[in-house]
């Protein structure tokens, strides 16, 4: 096959500790699965099934990036999360087994254009323009589950310009790693080289150019990121 342009690379993370980079097929991410952040969003937290939206996989950004202030925004948001990266296809996947799909975790922000958010949620639009943006979905170096396990509690922070915005600990997740792979692969078919964006705790907040960020999840991994003025994207 010859192709109209030249075929894209396929985006990829590093796996830590080891020279292979992890393809990346799809980004799922997980709506208000903290309750302090649904009740900084304007809700109460109850335990209805965790909701889902998606970005673009080649929306990923390496540990120690620039990026771009993104274009159309005037509220450019953070939200540190703990990302699960699949290594194994499932559909249907039970409790039990769910850990087996695994490969790894890192540590991710779920860059968010607030203002375009909540703008689309209060007419009852859909998110994407919100969430599925370019540079939108930074993610550290993954690990492997086999060599660091499955976190299931541990500080999860991010400062900005060394101040503490959020301080939260992986204990607080209202839907744990096995179960959000049972409700989302009740609706997709997972495929090795998905990531998942669990959902982020309270703290969410604006940044400008100029701005470094650093999130760290405990016994998983540290993202540094900076902002730049908007533009140079081409
Ligand atoms: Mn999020």
């Amino acid at each position: 096959m010859n192709y109209a342009f030249p075929v894209p690379v396929v985006p990829s993370v590093p796996v830590a500790g080891t020279d292979l980079g992890f393809p990346v097929h799809r980004i799922y991410c997980v709506g208000r699965n903290y309750a302090e952040h649904v009740r900084e969003m304007g809700f109460e937290p109850e335990r209805e099934p965790p909701f889902f939206f998606t970005k673009p996989a080649d929306a990923i950004v390496a540990d120690g990036a620039t990026i771009a202030y993104a274009l159309g925004t005037q509220n450019l948001h953070h939200e540190i999360e703990l990302v699960v990266a699949i290594g194994k296809s499932g559909v249907n996947i039970t409790r039990d087994t769910a850990l087996e799909h695994v490969y790894g975790y890192a540590t991710g922000i779920d860059m968010t254009r607030r203002d375009l958010q909540l703008a689309a949620r209060d007419k009852g639009r859909p998110w994407d323009i919100g969430k599925a943006f370019d540079e939108s979905a930074p993610i550290s170096q993954i690990h492997r589950a086999s060599e660091i396990g499955h976190p299931a509690a541990g500080a999860i922070r991010l400062s900005v310009n060394g101040n503490l915005r959020q301080d939260a600990d992986l204990k607080q997740l209202l839907w744990s790693v096995p179960e959000l792979l049972v409700e989302l692969s009740r609706l997709f078919v997972l495929r090795p080289g998905d990531l998942i964006y669990t959902g982020t705790p309270a703290g969410v907040g604006p940044v400008t150019a100029g701005d470094e960020l650093r999130g760290s999840i405990e016994g998983v991994d540290t993202i540094t990121i900076r902002i730049s003025a908007p533009g140079d994207r081409l």
